[in-house]
């Protein structure tokens, strides 16, 4: 089925990530794992030539699917301007502001994974089922002391529960990539621990994780440019060296928002005592 609409659009794909999941087994799966009821709204971002689309619809009340490229846009209308409870949204996902939505389905573009998961995290949704290269995958859900502990992994455990549901080999799509890729299951929540400020704290991740492998000291000392640290260097002595003597591939997401947390105490004590001086 699949495939003959690929054939009957003459769409060969490649371009734009794409890679159309052709095997209905995986689509049954992505399906199924979304656990749809007639209430909800899904959004789909690159919804190909519908394929997963039309399955979403049988289940949702309504599906929201965002496409790039206009070729399979014009595809997307032919086959479903008459299905009422798809809509389809032309543009690009990473500009285009979203839609209120239930649950996010998606066979991702690989290209933007990192961005367009920044942008989903900072939504409000219940369930989202992603497709993703299996390594950014594994990236998304490691434990501490791996090498695929990352910044990444931070900032979605932060956000949300991740946890791989399947892994999906290269033939499963046409035009087939040139790695597996894995469906995550994401949950957000409420972040499970203390962070006093936001912002603060993912600057000091994107930062300390910039600088891997260095001890967190010089990490810190070496992104200033981006924490804006005031007498850093002070700061720093301050810091426990039980966290100062470690990389921050070393620390939980829990004990880097502690030091995120005491550089932020230590930063408004300091503007407190300046303004004491000053006044
Ligand atoms: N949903 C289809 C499937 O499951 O077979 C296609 C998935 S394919 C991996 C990714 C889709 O995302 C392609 O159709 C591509 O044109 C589209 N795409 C690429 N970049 C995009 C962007 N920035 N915004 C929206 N769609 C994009």
């Amino acid at each position: 089925m699949v495939r003959s609409i690929l054939n009957k659009y003459r769409i060969k794909g490649g371009t734009f990530d794409q890679h159309f999941l052709v095997e209905t087994s995986y689509l049954d799966r992505i399906v199924a794992a979304a656990d749809l009821n007639p209430e909800e709204t899904v959004l789909e971002i690159g919804a190909g030539i519908g394929n997963l689309t039309e399955r979403l619809a049988r289940k949702a009340k309504k599906v929201i699917a965002i496409e790039l490229d206009p070729a399979l846009v014009h595809v997307l209308h032919d086959r479903f301007d008459a299905v009422e409870n798809i809509e389809i949204i032309a543009g690009d996902a990473l500009k285009l502001d979203f839609p209120e939505f239930d649950k996010v389905v998606s066979n991702l573009p690989y290209s933007i994974s990192s961005e367009i998961t920044f942008k989903l995290l900072r939504h409000r949704f219940s369930l989202g089922i992603l497709m993703y290269q299996y390594e950014f995958a594994k990236r998304m859900v490691s434990p501490p002391d791996c090498k695929d502990y990352s910044r990444l992994t931070v900032d979605t455990y932060y956000f949300a529960d991740a946890s791989i549901l399947m892994k999906v080999p290269k033939g499963a799509f046409q035009p087939a990539p040139e790695v597996d890729s894995a469906v995550i299951k994401l949950v957000p929540r409420p972040a499970p621990f203390e962070v006093k400020d936001e912002a603060f704290f993912m600057d000091f991740v994107a930062g300390v994780f910039s600088q891997r492998r260095k001890k967190l000291r010089n990490a810190i000392l070496n992104t200033n440019y981006m924490l804006g640290i005031p007498e850093v260097k002070e700061v720093v002595n301050q810091l426990p060296e039980d966290f100062m003597g470690k990389r921050a591939e070393n620390l939980t997401p829990e004990q880097l928002a502690e030091v995120a947390n005491m550089i932020v105490d230590l930063k408004s004590g300091s503007r407190g005592s300046k303004q004491d001086s000053e006044a």
